[in-house]
């Protein structure tokens, strides 16, 4: 479908300003995909703390006039996130307990997670973070030197991954500054950024980016978060050239997510797609149990038989792994 001029010009503005016109008001996104709310179970209630946010980079990929399109299932406030479900929790993977000190998580050994801000570009209904305390716990600028030295001083840290929110977020100089900083830890082997821009705003892989990007001496990998196919365009595309290009290694990450991706054709489409624009399937996660997002849920046997079909259809390295988070765990929990 042809992109109609007010996209064009929207597109054309700088990252912060397209993100600043991101979709806030579900009577927007509704009018623009030329839906009318009251054909939908939208919920005002459900989106109080966790309010929806849609760049139109996002928007634009989804099928207007369809009120099952699996990317607005993704991002549209329903009355559903209001149902409680046994075993549904604010921290379903037990990140307050590994708050190491504020603004690092320590989980995994030989990890650790740095909280670098609490925004995103989106927010998904599905978000295991959603209900996360994040402007206690996330690095501030003031922290940045303490939690610098608690990785220089810990050799057995060989890898920092940035987290959020979204630490893309964070402006070219401050992200620059940081990798800076981690580069003098010798060490450290690698520096993994866990991002949804390049697919959500892909407008954020910018000159200015990549050479911030450049500043870090350690191999540097980037784990992007799509769901479905949909979510792949020449924009975003482009947007992955230009990291791959950069040396950068590239992985995606999915949620198994019921009614956006839970079918062998959708799981099959989108490691293909993925792979096509240069990013390695990597893992499918099973929802995280986070108040809010029940109905979201595949249960484990469904997605085990669901990745044995996947598999019969696509190459092992195509095949994502299945896994789950569990808290306390030493690792991700592979189910296949
Ligand atoms: S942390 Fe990732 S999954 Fe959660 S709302 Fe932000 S972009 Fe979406």
């Amino acid at each position: 479908m042809s992109e109609h001029p007010s996209e064009t010009l929207h597109f054309s503005k700088n990252w912060q300003q397209q993100l600043a016109e991101a979709f806030t008001k579900i009577e927007d996104l509704c009018q623009y995909l030329h839906l009318s709310p009251n054909d939908l179970p939208v919920s005002v209630a459900a989106s109080q703390g966790f309010p929806l946010r849609v760049p139109l980079s996002f928007a634009a990929c989804m099928e207007k006039g369809n009120p099952q399109d699996p990317l607005l299932r993704q991002v549209l406030p329903i009355q559903d996130e209001l149902d409680t479900y046994p075993g549904y929790s604010h921290d379903p993977v037990g990140d307050l307990a590994s708050v190491a000190q504020a603004g690092i998580l320590h989980k995994y050994q030989g990890r650790v997670l740095l909280i670098n801000t609490g925004s995103c570009a989106i927010n998904c209904r599905y978000c295991f973070r959603r209900n996360f305390p994040y402007a206690d716990l996330q690095l501030g600028k003031q922290q940045e030197d303490a939690v610098i030295q608690t990785i220089r001083q810990d050799q057995s840290i060989s890898e920092v991954i940035l987290s959020g929110g979204d630490p893309l977020l964070l402006s070219d100089a401050r992200i620059a500054k940081l990798l800076g900083q981690l580069s003098g830890i010798s060490h450290l082997q690698r520096v993994r950024i866990h991002t949804r821009l390049p697919i959500v705003l892909p407008a954020r892989i910018t000159g200015g980016l990549l050479a911030s990007l450049a500043v870090c001496t350690q191999q540097l990998i980037i784990v992007v978060h799509c769901n479905h196919a949909n979510e792949l365009n020449p924009r975003v595309g482009n947007a992955c050239k230009q990291l791959k290009d950069s040396g950068i290694t590239l992985f995606n990450q999915s949620v198994l997510l019921k009614g956006v991706n839970d079918n062998v054709a959708a799981l099959c489409v989108l490691s293909e797609q993925l792979f096509s624009h240069g990013i390695i399937p990597y893992y499918l996660h099973l929802l995280d149990k986070a108040t809010g997002t029940g109905h979201f849920e595949v249960s484990a046997a469904d997605a085990v038989a669901l990745i044995k079909q996947v598999q019969a259809f696509l190459p092992g390295y195509l095949t994502p792994k299945l896994v789950k988070e569990q808290a306390g765990a030493l690792s991700k929990l592979t189910i296949m």
